[in-house]
């Protein structure tokens, strides 16, 4: 709403402001696009369509340099505008010409050009540089991980600052082209398809092609010695999956869990509609973190999500942020609830299907197992902080949020929501708002008091997941803390140590 007022107040200025453009009516473009959890994290003044990120890369030194080129367009009169990145800039042209930069506060990169542009405009913005990315800390930590053959970025929601200047938020999606340089004998492994290998003078240059629209932070690379399974899935899509050598105890494991993403693509398709994109696969470098992440057609998983043995449910979780996240993803980064309730509750969906404990009995679970005093409940999925963006309850309340859903609108409704919603968005944005909006049209109940209980109260919801009068809320609502009191917790279902191992899934290093 508050969106739509700015664009009309801007139209109706335009209408009334009609003169001539003069030097003074180009203004430097913001150095944030308005995040309220992280104020500086991309910018105003322009939207990005395609990134050509053109690199080369030294395993043993970590030295990274090449050019990214930008194609943007204006969205008002610029004299200035900035892109986030962390490495030194050598040059920057603008439509040719060379502009003067600078940079400021951590990631900061100020473009003053050197013919301003006019809203409207396109601009191809070359910027030419070159660093040691592990070395690089913005913030107090590096999003670029180094392993024993190379390196990895990979990082939620800063990532990209270490290899590639952007306009660093999900709302400006991009597609990508992704070129890298490296000794020979190294791979590079990046989203979507791998469009060429060629070696010359003892390098290889590795060319990959994302050909949707990709957030800056699902963009991913890495570079090491993989072994790389090439496959096509029951319904045609390829399959590129990439372990490193040196996974030791972890790698049959990992290779077990991940191979089967066909397989899961596929299954999760029932639920969520078409795959939205050409190319699907994970990878498995040698990094000492705990976390997955959904990088888009790519997903990058940690050996350690595979250290108890295989982890279909991780996959699973990654897989589902395709849909949710990746094709739809959100417009600001308070909407996390529909990247990761929806992730988890497709683990949820996974359980039920392996017998393993149903989404019902799982909800019932989260919901008898943390008493009205855990801070557990003082977090809102819906609009959680920057703090407790990535906390359990975005992930655990935030699913049995989703089984309220379904239990208020019916499995008809409801799994016609979890489908319709990623078609009505696809390759777009969405907020929390938009999602309430769409349930209410499909199930046609009015859902605010639900969303207002699940999503946005810091407190436990007064009754559980489960339908008015059904037999598993009378016994476990609202008296529920006393159940636990008297040791009668519901039996945990088979599902939930796997479930809960993947809640590293999005531990940032810092
Ligand atoms: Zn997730």
């Amino acid at each position: 709403m508050r969106k739509r007022l700015i664009v009309s107040a801007a139209s109706a200025l335009s209408l009334f402001l009609a003169v001539p453009a003069s030097a003074t009516d180009f203004q430097p473009g913001a150095a944030g696009v308005g995040d309220s959890y992280y104020p500086t994290y991309g910018n105003g003044g322009y939207r990005v369509s395609h990134y050509d990120i053109r690199l080369k890369y030294q395993p043993a030194t970590d030295e990274l340099e090449g050019t990214t080129t930008i194609l943007a367009t204006a969205t008002e009169n610029l004299s200035r505008f900035n892109l986030d990145f962390a490495l030194n800039v050598q040059e920057v042209r603008v439509n040719g010409r060379p502009a003067t930069f600078a940079t400021s506060g951590e990631q900061e990169l100020e473009i003053t050009l050197a013919r301003p542009l006019a809203k409207g405009s396109q601009a191809t913005v070359v910027v030419r540089y070159k660093g040691v990315p592990s070395t690089v800390k913005k913030y107090g930590f590096t999003a670029w991980l180094r392993t024993p053959d190379g390196a990895v970025a990979a990082g939620e929601p800063e990532s990209a600052w270490w290899w590639f200047p952007s306009n660093d938020h999900p709302s400006d999606k991009a597609t990508f082209d992704v070129s890298v340089q490296v000794p020979d004998g190294n791979q590079v492994i990046s989203n979507g398809v791998l469009t060429g290998a060629t070696s010359q003078a003892g390098w290889t240059r590795y060319s990959w092609r994302e050909n949707k629209p990709q957030a800056t932070y699902l963009a991913t690379l890495a570079v090491g010695k993989f072994d790389v399974t090439t496959d096509t899935t029951p319904s045609g899509l390829p399959v590129y999956n990439a372990y490193s050598k040196d996974l030791g105890e972890n790698s049959d494991a990992a290779k077990a869990s991940v191979e089967r993403t066909g397989e899961l693509v596929d299954w999760l398709s029932g639920y969520f509609g078409d795959y939205p994109f050409s190319s699907v696969g994970g990878y498995v470098p040698n990094v000492k973190t705990g976390f997955a992440l959904e990088t888009q057609t790519r997903v990058f998983y940690s050996p350690r999500q595979f250290a108890r043995g295989t982890n279909t449910s991780v996959v699973v979780h990654e897989l589902a942020h395709q849909w949710y996240g990746d094709s739809v993803s959100v417009s600001r980064w308070s909407d996390i609830w529909l990247n990761e309730g929806f992730a988890r509750y497709a683990q949820f969906l996974w359980s039920e299907h392996e017998n393993e404990g149903t989404a019902q009995e799982l909800a019932d679970y989260v919901y008898a197992s943390h008493p009205a005093d855990d801070a557990f409940w003082s977090v809102k999925p819906g609009d959680p902080g920057a703090a407790d963006q990535f906390s359990n309850a975005v992930y655990d309340r935030g699913a049995v949020a989703i089984q309220a859903l379904r239990n208020a609108v019916g499995d008809d409704a409801f799994f016609r929501i979890l489908k319709g919603w990623p078609a009505e968005h696809r390759y777009g944005n969405a907020t929390v708002q938009d999602f309430q909006a769409y349930a209410e049209k499909i199930s046609g109940k009015k859902l605010g008091d639900l969303f207002t209980t699940w999503l946005f109260t810091a407190a436990k919801p007064a009754t559980g997941p489960a339908p008015a009068g059904a037999a598993a809320a009378a016994s476990l609502a609202p008296g529920a803390d006393a159940g636990r009191a008297d040791g009668q917790l519901p039996v945990e279902p088979k599902s939930w140590k796997k479930i809960q191992e993947t809640n590293s899934l999005h531990d940032a290093e810092h």
